[in-house]
């Protein structure tokens, strides 16, 4: 950014989405400002500079490749005179210094300090759960292991039918391997879809070879006597076989720099509305926050935050950060899911094409739109996204459809 030695020292850590997003702004801001104010040095536990995390599951099922997902190389870096150390944890932020120290013991000092370390995949605490063959699907190192273990693995089961479970069972069955998805909900995606939504899914991923088994709990991962996992037994007492297990079952906020350095966290490092935490000459960025009782798992969310944090660390200080939801999406090709707002209100309209697959529901409370799942043709999906919350009165009678009405008239009577 700015080649001084003496310019103030602005270190990021981590380097996943929230933290390129954030480099990408503070970029787009100083492009206005002369001189520009930071030396800006980024440090990542991972070996690989950035790449598209969300773009992890088409690379698992074989339908892009690793180099397709890279989205700043060591040469994007270079030539805009930041600083990337990589494969080099952070272990230690002394705060009354402002000092980071990595594993390797390297010593930075700051003015600046940006956190954004994103989460854990949260794991099962139940016997045999230190079996190998047991793992997550999080980051590019995950995915090189799975897609190894693939060419050797007879079955796998898939825990948690949620997005991140559906796209790696998919996944592991478009490389061959047998896989059973279980689910302790009663139908897939319950937290985004209604359960008609979600059992037109499960038939479809039935169709394509998945097993899938609901309201399954996880009892214990069972070995085959050398250390490696041969079946997960159930609460019910049934097992079902595998050699490959992945837990997909949430995320929980990385806080572990932060905490030890004595920041105040939650379940997340708690910030205001610009970001910063507690310590003024901190702020923190993506799925390790915490605003507002909020937590974070989705990019959208996260991108707005860099926006934010970018402004004030420029020294314009002109934004604020106000949580939006946004909607969900499956990257299992031939699937469309959509899903957006929240499934309820005192009415729902539902409107269904068994032949064909499609299916739609809106909910409303009295003429205001607040919730969309469609299923299996989901290009309005935008459109609701656009609606939620507005006056549909006009429109009612029209509303399933209304997406495809000549959008002057439908934007006149919803907007
Ligand atoms: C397979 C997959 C598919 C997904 N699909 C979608 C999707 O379709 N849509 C969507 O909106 N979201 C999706 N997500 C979620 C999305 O990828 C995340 O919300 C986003 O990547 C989080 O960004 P982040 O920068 O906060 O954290 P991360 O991307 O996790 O980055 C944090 C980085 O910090 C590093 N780090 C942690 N501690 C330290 C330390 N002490 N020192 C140095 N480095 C450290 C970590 O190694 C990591 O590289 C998906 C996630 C996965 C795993």
């Amino acid at each position: 950014m700015t080649d001084s030695r003496t310019a103030p020292h602005l270190i990021v850590i981590g380097n996943g989405m929230a933290a390129t997003r954030l480099l990408e702004e503070c970029l787009a801001l100083a492009g206005s400002l002369a001189p520009t104010p930071w030396r800006i040095t980024v440090i990542s536990a991972e070996s690989e500079p950035g790449y598209n995390r969300v773009l992890l599951s088409p690379v698992l099922g074989g339908e892009q490749s690793e180099a397709s997902v890279v989205t700043h190389d060591a040469e994007w870096y270079r030539s805009r005179g930041i600083a990337l150390i990589c494969g080099d944890a952070v272990v230690a932020i002394d705060r009354r210094r402002r000092v980071v120290r990595t594993a390797s013991g390297r010593e930075e000092t700051y003015q600046r300090l940006v956190l954004a370390t994103g989460s854990q995949p949260r794991r099962l605490d139940c016997d045999g759960a230190d079996l190998s063959g047991i793992t997550t699907f999080r980051d590019l190192y995950d995915t090189r292991q799975l897609i190894e273990a693939s060419r050797s693995a007879r079955a796998a089961v898939v825990i948690g039918g949620g997005f991140l479970g559906i796209e790696a069972a998919e996944g592991l069955r478009r490389r061959g391997v047998s896989v059973t998805l279980i689910h302790s909900g009663r139908s897939l995606l319950n937290r985004q879809l209604d359960p008609e939504a979600g059992a037109l899914l499960q038939k479809d991923l039935e169709k394509r070879g998945l097993n899938i088994v609901l309201q399954a709990r996880t009892a214990a991962f069972l070995g085959n006597g050398r250390g490696q996992v041969r079946a997960v037994k159930l609460e019910d007492g049934s097992q079902i076989t595998a050699d490959l297990v992945v837990q997909a079952i949430g995320i929980v906020p990385d806080i572990r720099l932060a905490r030890s350095a004595g920041l105040a966290c939650r379940q997340g490092v708690l910030t205001d509305d610009t970001l910063q935490t507690y310590d003024p000459a901190i702020y923190a960025v993506g799925e390790c926050v915490e605003h507002r009782h909020r937590t974070f798992g989705l990019v959208a969310p996260l991108y707005e935050q860099a926006r934010v944090c970018a402004a004030h660390l420029m020294e314009l200080g002109h934004r604020r950060y106000i949580y939006r939801d946004s909607p969900t999406r499956l990257k299992v090709s031939g699937v469309s899911v959509f899903a957006a707002g929240e499934q309820q209100g005192d009415t729902s309209l539902v409107w269904r094409d068994p032949v064909a697959g499609h299916y739609r529901r809106l909910w409303l409370d009295g003429n205001r739109l607040t919730g969309a799942v469609l299923y299996g043709e989901t290009s309005g999906g935008a459109w609701y996204e656009k609606q939620l919350g507005k006056d549909i009165s006009r429109w009612r009678n029209q509303l399933l459809f209304a997406d495809r009405l000549p959008a002057s008239a439908a934007e006149e009577g919803l907007a």
